[in-house]
């Protein structure tokens, strides 16, 4: 297992963050030094993922999602889908859907919102409240925490899978390509 762990001083550091996942995301980056001008090509392409993100009320999930969604090139209103559960963003080539497991009384109502099609190994799956929803949701790739120190906000992130440290390196090797 693989871990790296940040300070995001602000809200900014972590919509950058998010930015940065959402490069170390998209298969064909590397083609490119266009950087994250790249993403806002809607025909973009991604390796699925399930990103579980685990910390408080206000620790900064749907924050972080939101600059995942903006490294996508999305500019659209980013919320968590308190009453909803799912919100889905589906491009061209790639589905990405959010999750806010919050409000789940019991794990099982997960597999009547018809999720398990979300789930699929291509699409980039974010899930705030994981911890809601364990046995009806797939395991994760990546798992996010955050966590509040004082004003800003600690991140600690460490793989589950293959996948997860392909993420992680892809992420640590910033700049290089
Ligand atoms: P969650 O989804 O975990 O409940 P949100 O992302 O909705 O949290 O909200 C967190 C709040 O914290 C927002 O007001 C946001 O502006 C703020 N915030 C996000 N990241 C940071 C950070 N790194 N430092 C300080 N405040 C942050
Ligand atoms: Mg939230």
């Amino acid at each position: 297992m693989s871990t790296f762990e940040l300070f995001l001083n602000d809200e900014e550091d972590t919509i950058t963050f998010g930015k940065e996942l959402a490069s170390a995301i998209v298969i064909d980056r590397m083609h490119t030094n266009k950087g994250t001008e790249l993403l806002r090509n809607p025909g973009f392409e991604i390796m699925g993922a399930i990103i579980y993100l685990v910390g408080d009320l206000g620790a900064g999930k749907t924050t972080l999602t939101r600059g995942v969604m903006r490294g996508f090139g999305y500019e659209g209103a980013v919320k968590s889908p308190t009453y909803t559960i799912i919100e889905p963003y589906e491009f061209e080539k790639s589905k990405i859907y959010h999750f806010d497991l919050y409000r789940l009384a019991h794990a099982e109502e997960v597999e009547y919102l018809g999720a398990e099609e979300y789930f699929s190994p291509t699409n980039l799956c974010l899930i705030e409240w994981p911890e809601k929803g364990l046995g009806s949701i797939p395991q994760a790739d990546l798992v996010i925490e955050l966590t509040q120190r004082g004003i800003g906000r600690s991140l600690s992130c460490n793989n589950q899978s293959k996948k997860g440290l392909k993420i992680i390196e892809r992420l640590t090797e910033k700049g290089r390509n």
